[in-house]
């Protein structure tokens, strides 16, 4: 069994004056999560790592960089677990706070909760002496300009859910066996204040078992939810598929029965690895035996070495 983190930047349609952003974003986290591996860390602390940083990552909907809701706001989710206990721990509709995957293990590790919410997660972060930051260090001039924009545009049902979307994510298994997921987001764009997507929902946001695997998901949450792609994907892994038949079978139900988008990131309790998606892009990376694969566009399959 090799140890191996798998990122993800968020199912989309990334414009190609922003693609470059995008595919050193992923591989960068991947190379960060598999330096925890690589020292000896946990599946758990690689895909916090890995997220933190793309939280910090103006490009992507998570963390700074996040989606703005109807009111010109940040309201994040996001959520972790530990394939070996099945514990999590995950915050929703959070604010001023720079890295909600860290308060999302907070949450596991240090309450008998899985979710804490809105002012009640801002206030336990505030006990936990989690930094809170300004609104507007969450905030960039590209979210600003999409949030003016959109409140404008006609809406299309299909361009609409891949304008709105992005959100980042990792899942891992370390060299112990022991499988992790995390995922972060700033949700839909223009969503209501208030409203919590799939990210913080066990099961649906990601899904850690170390008798199956680990998921992390993106996409249209809404739909996301109906289904519970995370579990989805590692019920089919468990009658016997492929992490990527089982993630496309998972990314094909949900199209088929809600009309919903979305890609995924999974893994298997062996090491297997796949990041699989059904919109026009994904971005992802991962780190596996010194050996860096990464991609954007259906099919890629691009690798680098680590040194
Ligand atoms: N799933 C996220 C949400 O609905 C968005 C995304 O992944 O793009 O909040």
């Amino acid at each position: 069994m090799f140890p191996v983190v798998v990122v993800h930047g968020g199912a989309s349609m990334v414009p190609s004056e922003r693609s470059d952003n995008f595919t050193l974003g992923v591989c960068s986290a991947a190379r960060a999560g598999y330096a925890v591996l690589r020292g000896g860390g946990s599946s758990m602390d690689a895909v916090v790592e890995a997220v933190s940083q793309l939280e910090n990552d103006p490009t992507f909907n998570a963390g700074c960089g996040s989606v703005l809701n109807i009111k010109g706001e940040v309201e994040m989710d996001a959520i972790v677990m530990d394939g070996k206990t099945l514990a999590s721990g995950a915050v929703s509709a959070v604010r001023n706070i720079a890295n909600p995957v860290q308060l999302a293990k907070l949450v596991m590790d240090k309450t008998s909760h899985t979710c804490l919410t809105a002012e009640g997660a801002n206030r336990f972060a505030r006990s936990m002496g989690v930094p809170e930051v300004p609104s507007e260090s969450l905030i960039t001039e590209l979210t600003r300009m999409r949030w003016t924009k959109k409140r404008e545009a006609s809406a299309k049902p299909v361009e609409s859910q891949l304008e709105k979307m992005g959100t980042v994510g990792a899942v891992a298994v370390d060299s112990e066996g022991n499988v992790a997921c995390a995922t972060s987001t700033g949700g839909m764009l223009n969503k209501m204040e208030g409203r919590v997507g799939d990210t913080p929902c066990i099961g649906s946001g990601g899904y850690a078992d170390n008798q199956v695997g680990a998921v992390s998901t993106t996409g249209y949450g809404e739909a996301i939810m109906k289904v519970t792609l995370a579990r989805l994907i590692l019920f089919h892994m468990e009658q016997g598929q492929s992490v990527e038949a089982a993630s496309d079978l998972g990314l094909a139900y949900m199209a088929s029965r809600v009309d919903g988008l979305g890609g995924v990131v999974t893994v298997d309790r062996q090491g297997h690895w796949t990041a699989r998606f059904s919109t026009p892009n994904m971005s992802w990376a991962a780190a596996q035996k010194d050996t860096l694969h990464y991609g954007l566009r259906p099919g890629d399959d691009l690798t680098q070495s680590i040194d």
